[in-house]
């Protein structure tokens, strides 16, 4: 992508509502544009990012063996007066009547309508274990709305929802769930710790939320420092070994682990002092297994191999892209920008052409820019005629893995520089040996 035909509405001064660091980034990289309260329209270098990160979480949801659906975002009332939470939601909920008069919502969560599509289609033991998962918006009007997308009104959500027959085949399903988080926050560039959370009226442990450490974040956690160690499951984590997969679990909820509301002073004790992390943590997913709270006022149920019926056993899974792209923001910057992970920046390489303009520095950025782009790397390449110094500050400000600088100086010996965006390194390299540089280094 070329520069000049790009849509990058940087700001030079920081934006005086932005109390967080991702929210200000976020801001001055033109990610994002704030439409109402607690509402953001996500601009093209923005909109890239949320991109790549749904696309991580979609393999991994496909990879555990989930279905993508696509449900609506307008449900109607009557669905959710079914399992008694179209009074019990509260304030929460923006409620909204159509031409007819009808009450309908803004769905805040999907449980119900994903429940009634269950049901008129799964009538056997045979179809499950059954997945849904959606990547749609959710509307929640939070009391209070900041932080930019970290906390909005309107924001991402992944939701999923799984189906058993009993208690055994749902905590499978919980647990691949569990693997399949583990392996996607990994792949964004994140250490996401899960943390045991509250169950309230349903129970039992079956309660994770999945915090990454930033000092800016809204919940107190508590965690043994052997987490920051334990190895992540690779793409070769085999989903249909449910002892494999229990196992990882195993692993995973061993060490010390809690949010504020679950937190055991006798538990914490135990830790050793040196190990002990006591932080500040943003959820950035929440998986729950919540049975037939469900099931059984819907009437979901399928005919199990007993001959019986039997209400299904259910847990849902959530993770917040929107969010999720702040919280890595907060966990990688420095004090001149964004500091993205390969994995989901918006392009790997900024090629910067000090002088456009000048015939031998416009060729040499034109022939790099098809050599990088033809090797699969996604070049923003800045053809504009700022000045050089502007053009550094904007790419350390987005923050993309590499810069490629040509300036005519160099060229005259046929070579340009490469700063990695991370450790601040440059290195001079000939002008042919680019594509491979940035390759190996990769
Ligand atoms: P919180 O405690 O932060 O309000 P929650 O418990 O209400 O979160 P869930 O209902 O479990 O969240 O939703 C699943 C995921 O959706 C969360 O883990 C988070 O990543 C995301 N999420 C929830 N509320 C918001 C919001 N207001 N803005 C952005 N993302 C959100
Ligand atoms: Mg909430």
């Amino acid at each position: 992508m070329r520069l000049s035909q790009y849509f990058l509405p940087i700001l030079k001064e920081n934006p005086r509502e932005a109390e967080i660091v991702s929210h200000r980034l976020m801001l001055r990289a033109g990610m994002i544009r704030q439409q109402g309260q607690g509402s953001f329209s996500w601009l093209p270098l923005g909109k890239r990012v949320l991109e790549k990160v749904n696309t991580i979480i979609r393999e991994e949801q496909n990879r555990a063996g989930a279905l993508e659906i696509l449900m609506p975002t307008i449900q109607s009332a009557e669905l959710w007066r079914e399992s008694g939470r179209y009074d019990a939601y509260g304030k929460e909920m923006l409620r909204i009547r159509d031409r007819q008069d009808r009450e309908m919502l803004y769905g805040p969560t999907n449980e119900e309508m994903v429940t009634e599509i269950f049901r008129s289609y799964v009538k056997s033991y045979k179809d499950l274990p059954l997945n849904l998962y959606h990547i749609q918006w959710k509307f929640r009007d939070e009391v209070r709305p900041r932080f930019g997308v970290m906390r909005s009104r309107e924001f991402l959500m992944k939701d999923a929802y799984s189906f058993d027959l009993d208690y055994e085949g749902a905590k499978a399903a919980y647990y691949r769930m569990f693997v399949s988080y583990l392996r996607t926050f990994t792949r964004v560039g994140m250490k996401a710790i899960p943390m045991r959370a509250d169950t309230g009226p349903i129970g039992g442990d079956l309660s994770h939320e999945f915090i990454i450490l930033a000092e800016t974040g809204e919940s107190q956690v508590y965690c043994d420092k052997a987490y920051l160690d334990l190895p992540v499951p690779g793409a070769d984590t085999d989903f249909t070994d449910d002892a494999a997969i229990a196992g990882i679990v195993e692993q995973w909820t061993t060490p010390y682990a809690a949010t504020d509301e679950m937190h055991d002073e006798d538990a914490w004790g135990q830790v050793e002092a040196g190990k002990q992390l006591a932080a500040r943590g943003i959820e950035v997913g929440h998986i729950f297994h919540f049975g037939e709270k469900y099931s059984k006022p819907m009437g979901a149920k399928v005919q199990g191999p007993d001959g019986k019926e039997h209400f299904v056993s259910m847990g849902s899974y959530g993770i917040g892209p929107s969010r999720l792209v702040a919280g890595i923001i907060e966990a990688s910057h420095d004090e001149n920008g964004i500091v993205w992970p390969e994995e989901v920046a918006p392009f790997h390489v900024a090629l910067i052409n000090m002088k456009t303009g000048d015939a031998a520095c416009d060729a040499a950025c034109d022939k790099l820019y098809g050599e990088l782009e033809a090797a699969g790397r996604e070049v923003l390449y800045d053809d504009t005629d700022s000045r050089a110094g502007g053009k550094f500050a904007t790419a350390d400000l987005i923050g993309l893995p590499w810069q490629v600088i040509v300036g005519p100086r160099g060229l005259a010996a046929n070579e340009v520089e490469i700063k990695n965006r991370k450790t601040g390194e440059r290195r001079t390299v000939p002008l042919d040996n680019v594509v491979a540089a940035l390759g190996a280094s990769a």
